[in-house]
């Protein structure tokens, strides 16, 4: 006997995920994304001869999520050195992970980027994480907890706070008050501190293009938005209406569709990520690049294909510089400015620098006050056979964005 017809809307990593485990139930969902391909907020593109991912993403390879649906191996990952190279407006410093590269702890004690204290609660922290579950990272008292207060109350100084945890935590939450809840920091800080954080030799899309690959008997058609939802039905852009007696999973922001849904819309945070090509080879020891300089606009900055060559696509020389603004810009002449200050912190000259591309990435995170690891799956039911998924359901995070979508799909099959 055949299975109802199952409608998700939304071929983000909450979607695909979510499709993929209703065909493992049985059922031959019907996936609708309004955008041309797959993938949502994971895209890359090609640029002249460069892959650009749209915004600085890294994937963290210790994410339960990642580790249940993904096939690093397949996905040819190349991982960032643990560390970083600290930039403030006199000091141009590396600093290490003692924890994650032993060796590295002369070079981890003497580095200023805080105090020894700092160093040492730094250390404890980590361990601390380490021995706790992920669950243990969300437990109630963070959820809400600003970030920055986490740390004041930790003890940590001013010098670490404006010279790591802003900048770093800055660039992953995408707002640099850390404002995001404590509970987030600690999830991220126990990934970072048991995995790593790589590139997919074929940029960042590649990892929907692997959970679409795992699909068999899914129907996606793409350039299908949604318009409405209501009762079992699904109601696209073009009037046409789609029976859903199955269920319907929503995994993109409910509100358009269904204008009755009551509580606050889902709200966003923004990002300008800018590329640059430079004639020079740039050598930063595949690590990632902090600033902590106030008269800067650059957050962070990265040399791609350090990490992960393939992204310069005929192998060329020279570097692919992936620069993260401190905040959203709304002026191309920011872009000259963000020119500058990256010559200013690279030591790059002048001639070798050519801008690339600018994204704006308007919906790049949800803006939670209050953050979850996971939840029943009937949790997320909005109505009769209506499920919703998506990293907003959650936290901010392809980790929760995948967990949102197979929770959905647990609580549609219990129904
Ligand atoms: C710049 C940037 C940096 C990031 N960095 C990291 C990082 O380092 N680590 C990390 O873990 N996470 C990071 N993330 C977050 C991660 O990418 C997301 O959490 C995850 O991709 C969200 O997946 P999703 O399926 O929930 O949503 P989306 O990917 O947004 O998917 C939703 C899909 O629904 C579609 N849709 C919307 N409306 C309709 C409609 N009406 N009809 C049909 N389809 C519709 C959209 O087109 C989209 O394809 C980053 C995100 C950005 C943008």
């Amino acid at each position: 006997m055949s299975h109802p017809q199952i409608t998700i809307i939304g071929a983000g990593a909450a979607g695909l995920v979510a499709a993929i485990e209703l065909e493992r139930a049985g059922y031959r969902p019907l996936l609708l994304e309004a955008a041309d391909r797959i993938g949502g907020r994971l895209k890359t593109d090609q640029v002249e001869d460069f892959l650009l991912d749209r915004g600085f993403q890294v994937l963290l390879t210790e994410y339960p999520e990642v580790k249940r649906y993904l096939d690093l191996k397949a996905l040819n990952i190349n991982t960032f050195r643990p560390g970083g190279r600290v930039h403030t407006r006199q000091l141009n410093f590396r600093f290490a992970d003692p924890l994650r590269e032993p060796a590295q702890i002369i070079r981890s004690t003497l580095s200023p980027i805080g105090t020894l204290s700092d160093k040492i609660k730094l250390a404890r922290l980590g361990l601390k994480l380490r021995a706790y579950s992920a669950e243990d990272c969300f437990s109630k008292s963070y959820k809400e907890q600003p970030t920055i207060d986490y740390l004041w109350a930790l003890g940590f100084s001013e010098q670490i706070v404006e010279r790591f945890f802003r900048p770093f935590f800055g660039g992953i939450f995408l707002e640099q008050e850390l404002r995001t809840p404590a509970a987030l920091f600690r999830f991220i800080f126990k990934m970072f501190g048991h995995g790593g954080a790589a590139l997919p030799a074929e940029g960042i899309e590649a990892i929907a293009k692997q959970l679409a690959g795992q699909l068999k008997q899914t129907e996606i058609r793409c350039s299908t938005p949604v318009a409405s939802v209501a009762g079992s039905v699904v109601t696209l852009a073009d009037g046409t209406e789609v029976a859903s007696p199955g269920g319907i999973i929503i995994a993109c922001p409910p509100e358009k569709l269904l204008p009755q849904i009551k509580g606050t819309p889902v709200t966003w945070k923004s990002t300008t990520n800018l590329y640059f090509y430079s004639s020079r080879r740039l050598k930063e020891n595949r690590l990632i690049n902090l600033v902590s300089d106030p008269t800067s606009l650059i957050n962070t900055y990265a040399v791609l294909d350090e990490v992960s060559p393939s992204y310069k696509l005929k192998g060329q020389g020279g570097s692919l510089i992936s620069v993260t603004l401190r905040e959203a810009i709304t002026r191309d002449i920011q872009i000259g400015q963000a020119e500058q200050d990256l010559l200013r912190h690279s030591g790059l000259g002048n001639d070798s620098l050519r801008f690339l591309h600018r994204y704006d990435v308007k919906q790049a995170l949800p803006d939670h006050q209050h953050v979850s690891y996971a939840y029943d799956p009937s949790h997320s039911r909005l109505a009769d056979r209506i499920f919703l998924a998506g990293d907003h359901q959650l936290n901010g995070s392809l980790d929760a964005a995948m967990r949102s979508g197979r929770l959905a799909a647990l609580g549609l099959l219990n129904y």
